[in-house]
């Protein structure tokens, strides 16, 4: 069991948390795929039950395959643990429900995942939790929403599908200046472009279905934090409401887990291209990725983030149609909501993603009907631009018949 906290992050994703199996010398973290965990004696059942003892007991409780995951996914966030969820919005379910009270108010990024909105104006409101959506790529706008009943600031950055990039630091310190949490959903960046809990955010969560896992084959979430009582609130929550992991979804992690470098590094290579691509190109309106100098916080993005990702947003000239035109015509790039796998999908937010909002909702938060997200994948560059050219082509046909 060697030390890895001072490794870099590219190590981290290979060795953090993964160590030859105790019993059989396995180098794949083994699949512990039972439910329970037999104690040698009474005593012993009773001393894991106490927390004197740090054996399993019960797979909601803890999991050798899933504690794996999770000591990986906490060293590289650098947190002082984190809890494996089923999915993505059963880690944002488990940071609200341990985070909030009745009365609480919440302040969050206007264009946050869709139903980490929704079930905030639905659900939620339904105990007597408020929350304003801000655009919190101007921190003041934050500033200016908090309250004194305001419990969470609640951030994605970069946010989906804007791409809009929000300050960290700035977040953390007007949240904590009114006695509030910050919790960052760093499912766009991944621990490798950002570390939140190092910017002064005080829980960080992931959709693991995006790049973390990034091969589009299993659904999973994760919350850490830096706090060790805060971790215990967290976990406590997590664990009685039950949106905990499976040992088998754990292990297919933790195979994705173990490219994430390499993976980034090449899909934002693409990313990058294509970016400056769509940019000089006639039949496209706007473009947005944070490593663009044309993107609104280029410069912020640049100082928080250790590279600029592997989404971007564009707008078809033409609009709706041309936009649709557009994403049907793509033959290498999959039409299909997600992102972070290591295959190219492009999608279209105001008719999928984000169609539960209504239209006033959606385009105050900028997600306009011309706005197609493409999340770039690992192919060669060349494929994915050629295929990008020609579906260009195809929707300009339609909107300049
Ligand atoms: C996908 C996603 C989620 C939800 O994750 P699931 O695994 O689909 O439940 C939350 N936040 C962001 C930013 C996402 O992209």
């Amino acid at each position: 069991m060697g030390d890895t906290t001072r490794h870099h992050p590219s190590t981290l994703v290979i060795h953090a948390g993964q160590h030859a199996d105790p019993h059989t010398g396995a180098v794949s973290v083994p699949i512990y795929q039972t439910s329970t965990f037999a104690f040698r004696s009474a005593d012993e059942g009773a001393a894991r039950f106490l927390g004197a003892d740090p054996g399993f007991i019960y797979t909601r409780l803890g999991n050798p395959t899933i504690q794996a995951l999770e000591t990986a996914i906490a060293e590289l966030e650098g947190g002082a643990g984190a809890l494996a969820a089923a999915t993505g919005m059963a880690a944002v379910q488990t940071v609200y429900f341990a985070l909030l009270e009745q009365g609480a108010h919440v302040v969050a990024t206007d264009a946050v995942y869709g139903p980490s909105r929704l079930v905030l104006e639905t659900e939620y409101r339904r105990f007597g939790v408020s929350a304003t959506f801000v655009d919190s790529s101007d921190a003041a706008n934050v500033a200016r929403a908090m309250r004194p009943e305001t419990r969470l600031v609640y951030v994605e950055s970069p946010a989906n599908p804007t791409m809009a990039v929000t300050d960290l630091a700035a977040c953390a310190k007007i949240a904590h200046d009114h006695g509030a949490l910050l919790c960052v959903d760093n499912t766009f960046a991944s621990p490798l472009l950002q570390r939140p809990l190092d910017l002064g955010a005080d829980v960080v969560l992931h959709s693991l279905t995006k790049f973390i896992n990034g091969h589009s084959d299993v659904v999973g979430g994760v919350v850490t934090a830096r706090d060790p009582e805060l971790l215990t609130r967290l976990r406590k929550v997590h664990r009685n409401l039950g949106g905990t992991m499976d040992p088998h979804q754990a292990w297919l992690v933790l195979r994705g887990l173990k490219s994430l470098a390499l993976r980034v590094e090449r899909a934002q290579a693409n990313a990058q291209r294509i970016a400056a691509f769509l940019e000089a190109d006639p039949r496209v309106a706007w473009v947005r990725y944070p490593g663009l100098a044309s993107h609104p916080q280029h410069e912020l993005a640049s100082r928080q983030m250790a590279g600029p990702g592997a989404v971007i947003s564009f707008g078809v000239r033409g609009g709706f149609a041309a936009a649709k035109t557009m994403i049907e015509s793509c033959r290498l790039a999959t039409l299909a909501v997600s992102l972070g796998g290591i295959e190219t999908l492009i999608e279209h937010p105001a008719s999928m993603t984000h169609s539960a909002l209504p239209r006033a909702e959606r385009e105050a938060a900028g997600i306009t009907d011309d706005l197609v997200r493409i999340a770039v994948g690992c192919e060669d560059e060349r494929d994915l631009l050629a295929d990008v050219d020609q579906a260009l082509a195809r929707a300009a046909a339609i909107a300049a018949p």
